[in-house]
Parts: structure tokens; sequence; C-alpha cells
């Protein structure tokens, strides 16, 4: 078993709902999940978009969950949940109904095509630090850093606790 970190972020409505319901139906989706267990959330996070042009506010949160999936199942299955949520790719950063991503997966570090463990944009977003924070005050990264201290040295990003 892992423990693993996802961030979860959102935007844009869809058919599941507007986003804090989108991002519960995500949470629903990672609970159900036979392979996966739900171990604790995050508060949610308002947040100022940081993706091209103007956007809407995205609300962000975490999650810990305990797996046996390897790291690509697991990204796998994080897709699928996304599809479902009809999550589309057109614009780089641009706005989306749903996004799932692998912050931390135990203390693996992983550079494959497909998936970079710890998340390589971690250390300066603040929506994702703030959530990750909640979730454990004493965490930090495989290499040693801490998240409290990456977040205290993080630039005002316009997040706002909900
Ligand atoms: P960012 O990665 O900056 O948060 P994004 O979430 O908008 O941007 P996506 O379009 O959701 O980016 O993902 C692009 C690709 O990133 C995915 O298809 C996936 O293969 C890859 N990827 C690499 N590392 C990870 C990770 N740790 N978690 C999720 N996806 C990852
Ligand atoms: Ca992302
Ligand atoms: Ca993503």
């Amino acid at each position: 078993m892992q423990m693993v970190y996802i961030g979860l972020g959102s935007n844009l409505s869809g058919t599941m709902g507007e986003p804090k319901e989108q991002l519960e139906q995500a949470l629903k989706a990672l609970e159900n999940h036979s392979q996966i267990t739900l171990v604790n959330v995050s508060s949610n996070y308002k947040t100022k978009a940081i993706g091209p042009g103007s956007q809407p506010d995205y609300i962000n949160a975490a999650a810990l969950i305990k797996t046996q999936l390897e790291p690509l199942a697991l990204l796998d299955q994080l897709q699928l949940i996304e599809q479902k949520h009809e999550r589309e790719r057109s614009i780089h950063w641009g706005a989306r109904t749903l996004d799932l991503d692998m912050l931390m997966y135990g203390t693996l570090t992983i550079e494959m095509p497909r998936l970079t463990i710890p998340h390589p944009r971690i250390r300066d977003r603040a929506f994702v630090l703030a959530p990750l924070l909640d979730l454990d005050p004493n965490l930090s990264l495989p290499e040693g850093q801490s998240i409290a201290k990456l977040l205290a040295n993080c630039p005002e990003q316009g997040i706002f606790k909900l």
C-alpha cells in the first residue's frame, strides 16, 4: 500500500455540475474505486486561474488516498475519472471541468514521459501547497523540502479557504 496525494481542480461547469460538485463527484469516484481507499480530504479553496486569458476562478483541493495501484495504473484511473467529467485538453492550462494531478506517490521520484512525481509544479503553487498542508502540517517533499516552508515562500496568489 502506498500513500498518494492527489490535487483536484475545476473551473468549468459540466453535466456533473458546478466546480464544487465536480470535486465532490471526483472524490466519490475515488472513494468508490475498488483499488483505492480515500483517507482524508482538505478544505476547498477558491483560487485565481494561472492559465492563458481570463478564466473563471478555480475550486482546488487535495486528497490523501491509499492504493496498491502502480503509479502509471493510478494515472490511468485518474484520467478515466477526468474523462467521465468530459475533460478536454484543447488549450494548454485552459479552463477545465476536472483536473486530477498526482502530487506525491509515497516517497517515490519518477521521471517518465507520462508521469513526473512529485508533480513538477508543486513548489510554486499556493493552490496546491495550502491544501496539502491541511492534510499534513509536517509534510515534506521526498528530497526533504517542507511544504509549510514552500508555502511561506510563495508569492501571494489570491487563494481563499472556503
Ligand atoms: P500542470 O501539469 O501544469 O498542472 P495540467 O494539469 O493542465 O497542467 P494536463 O493537461 O492535465 O496538465 O496533463 C498533461 C499530461 O501531464 C498528462 O497527460 C500526464 O500524462 C502528464 N503528467 C505528468 N506528470 C503528471 C502527474 N504527476 N500527475 C498527472 N499528470 C501528469
Ligand atoms: Ca494541473
Ligand atoms: Ca493534470
